[in-house]
């Protein structure tokens, strides 16, 4: 990262700098209605437990936290419970791997929704080992051997946590190692799309490689203050607004938000962009990333997921939070 921070420094540093964001009470109050309205649905849906370590998470669980371009932070019930973040790590590797290479990953990736589950294999062979878009499992597995050219394992995963612990301006976030070898040693599926990726020469690095960053960075865990804070420089065109600091180019971010709207929540993506209207990033750990440009970011966590794998009662929220607050990129 330290690469892509780096290279930023300076540019258009010196304004106001906001590090300790303030709490808002107008905001918090809506946040506890919405948490209100929410509870009867908690412990509806199911947990990951395809993953182990993600099978034990108490399903009732839920938290929310928005954190606005100037400084205000809002929260309610759970929110500064650490979760496994999953498929949202996949947002940040993408801006990683953009800094890196550029509009040449559009070469290895597609940049259209799949309409499949997340890890399905079906579309992969049919597209010659091009997955549809970087936020399903197949494009995130490409999207981590461009990281590793050049570099190993060990540092690409140092340089993901680097990243995220500097957008989330909180080096306490850290990777649950248990839940990396949970699904290091469960994660058949994703051996497959790698193995799969690697026979149509799609894979420059060893499986082995690719995954170990996949399977670390999906295990990052955070809270809902820790990923609404490290989302906010979307809804900022690629600025840190507290520290008026530049993470990626105002074109950038306007296009990672475009693929998160249309891809973030795999294929129940369209029913999210017509219910909630925001670009989100979805997590099988329960989590939601939503940005709301120019306003804020919002993440929210409950465990129970939908037949989609997105959290069940966290789309209620984000659907109720929407509304009320009139945010909408439509
Ligand atoms: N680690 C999970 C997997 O590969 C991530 C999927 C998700 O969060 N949707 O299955």
């Amino acid at each position: 990262m330290l690469a892509l921070v780096a290279e930023d420094r300076g540019a258009g540093a010196g304004g106001r700098v906001l590090t300790a964001a303030a709490p808002d009470g107008d905001l918090t109050a809506i946040l506890e209605r919405v948490a209100a309205t929410v509870r009867p649905h908690l412990g509806e849906g199911r947990v990951a437990g395809y993953i182990p370590a993600l099978a034990r998470v108490d399903p009732s669980r839920f938290g929310i936290a928005v954190v606005t371009v100037d400084g205000r932070v809002a929260t309610a019930g759970d929110a500064r419970v650490a979760f496994s973040i999953q498929s949202i790590s996949k947002v940040f590797t993408l801006t990683l791997a953009l800094a890196k290479v550029g509009n040449d990953l559009w070469k290895r990736i597609g940049r259209e929704p799949s309409g499949s589950p997340f890890n399905s294999i079906v579309q992969l062979e049919r597209e010659r080992g091009i997955p549809r878009n970087p936020f399903i499992n197949a494009g995130a597995i490409v999207v981590t051997d461009v990281l590793l050219e050049g570099r190993s394992p060990g540092a690409v995963i140092d340089e993901v946590l680097e990243f995220v612990r500097y957008l989330a301006d909180d080096p306490a976030v850290a990777i649950d190692e248990e839940v990396a070898r949970s699904e290091a040693e469960t994660g058949h599926r994703n051996y497959s799309l790698a193995h799969f990726l690697a026979g149509f020469g799609q894979l420059k690095n060893p499986v082995e490689s690719a995954l170990s960053v996949y399977f670390h960075q999906c295990a990052l865990s955070m809270t809902c203050v820790q990923l609404a804070r490290a989302g906010l420089f979307l809804a900022s065109a690629g600025r840190d607004p507290l520290r008026d600091r530049k993470v990626v180019r105002p074109e950038r971010a306007r296009r990672i938000n475009a693929l998160m709207l249309t891809c973030g929540h795999y294929d129940a993506s369209g029913d999210v962009a017509f219910r909630i209207g925001l670009p989100g990033k979805s997590g099988v750990g329960g989590g939601i990333l939503a940005v709301v440009p120019r306003q804020g970011a919002i993440a929210v966590w409950s465990p129970g997921l939908n037949a989609n794998g997105n959290s069940h009662a966290g789309t209620i929220a984000l659907e109720r939070l929407a509304a009320e607050m009139g945010w909408s990129v439509f």
